[in-house]
């Protein structure tokens, strides 16, 4: 993304995009466009849509109600989606929120809820995290949102992996493992497909941690000395990913 345009607001839409095409925004956006940001008629701001790149486009009506711009000009191409796997027991409402947006702007591409022996989150709000994921994205200039998938369970992520997953390697976070580095561990994983997998606040079962450790595709890491709570350790392993073997280099 160009810095010439880094001033510029970001707002992820759906409809495709195209120059010299208009389009009219909905209510909240429309109110935050021109209420919030007192954005008026002339005012350019960069819009995409996760398939486009992203694109220049100016205001040509500021009312609260439905602010229409007209898209002027792609200004950065599209990304490709990111390959990387994040799978993660959820946490309750606010540190949820968090991880979505932490794990957005460390670039991975896909987000999936896993429900676990000790996980404590009943009902997921699958829109919540979608918005969450769609904030993080226009705040940090991905050009692609993460896709959030529906909530599965361990075990079934487990028995399906290799039909779903292919050859790609899941990289196991286990707080009950001796504390190493896991720098070598993933580092050996350079260019190929890799998920990440964190458990709950109280961490995995004996028995989760048993059919984890009994696949051919999972690779146990340790994350240090410490006990990690599992939104930091969601942050500390992806940046040891994108490090050794990401898009950090
Ligand atoms: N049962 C402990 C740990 C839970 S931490 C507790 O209740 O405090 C939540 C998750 O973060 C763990 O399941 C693991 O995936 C990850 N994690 C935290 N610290 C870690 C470490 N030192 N090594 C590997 N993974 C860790």
């Amino acid at each position: 993304m160009p810095r010439t345009h880094a001033s510029l607001q970001r707002l992820y839409i759906e409809p495709d995009l195209a120059a010299g095409t208009s389009l009219t925004l909905g209510k909240d956006q429309s109110l935050y466009l021109a209420a919030v940001l007192r954005k008026s008629v002339g005012d350019e701001v960069v819009v995409f849509n996760g398939r486009d790149g992203a694109w220049l486009a100016r205001l040509t009506s500021d009312s609260k109600k439905a602010v229409t711009l007209e898209i002027v000009e792609q200004i950065a191409p599209q990304s490709p989606k990111s390959d990387l796997w994040y799978g993660f027991a959820p946490l309750k409402s606010e540190r949820l929120d968090y991880v979505i947006q932490k794990a957005t702007e460390m670039g991975v591409g896909t987000i999936q809820p896993v429900l676990t022996r000790f996980t404590q989150v009943s009902r997921l709000k699958h829109e919540r995290m979608v918005a969450n994921a769609i904030e993080a994205a226009e705040q940090c200039e991905v050009l692609s949102v993460p896709e959030v998938a529906p909530e599965t369970t361990l075990e079934k992520l487990i028995g399906t992996w290799s039909e779903t997953h292919g050859e790609r390697t899941l990289i196991f976070a286990d707080e009950g493992t001796d504390s190493a580095t896991p720098v070598e561990q993933i580092s050996r994983l350079e260019g190929r497909p890799v998920g990440l997998l964190i458990g709950p606040e109280g961490g995995f079962s004996a028995d989760e941690r048993a059919l984890l450790m009994a696949q051919q595709f999972v690779v146990r890491v340790s994350l240090g000395p410490r006990i990690l709570r599992a939104d930091t350790a969601a942050v500390a392993a992806l940046a040891v990913i994108q490090a050794t073997i990401g898009d950090w280099r």
